[in-house]
C-alpha cells in the first residue's frame, strides 16, 4: 500500500549559528536557530516520513527540551524515521522536497544534499529531489529573517 506524507518547517536565521541544510554544511554568515543542529529541511522530511507512517510529528519523538537532541545533527532524526519504516517492513519510494530562501544561493548545493540524503533514506539519488527557491524578498523568508522547507513523501508499507 502507498502512503503518502507532507512536512513543513521553519527556523529563524541568527548569528554565530552553522547553517545546515539537507546534512550538508553552507558556508553563510549565519546559520538556522534551534535545539538540534536546526536542518530545516531534514526536519521538513522526517515529517513526511512520520506522516506517511500515520504518525505524529518530529516533535513527539525528539522533544526540544530533551537534553539529548541539543546540538545533533538531524541525520540521527531522518535515520530513526528511517529506522522505523524499515521495522514496519516498509520502503520509501521517493521524497521530494523544497527550501525556501531568500539567501544564500543553494543551487550549487543542492547536489550534495541529493547524494547525502539518498543515502541516509537507503534509496537511490533519483527517488529524492530537493530543489531551492527563494520568496521574492516577500514576507519574513524574504526579509532573509528566516528558512523554511517542505517535503513529501511516499513510503510503501504493508498495511
Ligand atoms: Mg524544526
Amino acid at each position: 500500500m502507498i502512503h503518502m506524507g507532507i512536512g513543513y518547517d521553519v527556523h529563524r536565521l541568527v548569528e554565530g549559528r552553522k547553517l545546515v541544510l539537507g546534512g550538508v554544511p553552507i558556508p553563510y554568515e549565519r546559520g538556522l536557530d534551534g535545539h538540534s543542529d536546526a536542518d530545516v529541511l531534514i526536519h521538513a522530511i522526517c515529517d513526511a516520513l512520520f506522516g506517511a507512517m500515520g504518525e505524529g510529528d518530529i516533535g513527539q519523538f525528539f522533544p526540544n527540551t530533551d537534553p539529548r537532541w541539543k546540538d545533533k545533527p538531524s541525520s540521527v532524526f531522518l535515520h530513526e524515521a528511517v529506522r522505523m519504516i524499515q521495522l514496519r517492513g516498509g520502503r520509501i519510494i521517493n521524497v521530494d522536497s523544497t527550501v525556501i530562501a531568500e539567501a544564500p544561493k543553494l543551487g550549487p548545493h543542492v547536489k550534495r544534499m541529493k547524494q547525502v540524503l539518498s543515502e541516509a533514506l537507503e534509496v537511490h539519488p533519483n527517488r529524492v529531489a530537493v530543489k531551492a527557491t527563494t520568496n521574492e524578498l516577500l514576507g519574513f523568508i524574504g526579509r532573509g529573517e528566516g528558512i523554511a522547507a517542505m517535503a513529501v513523501a511516499s513510503v510503501d508499507l504493508p498495511l
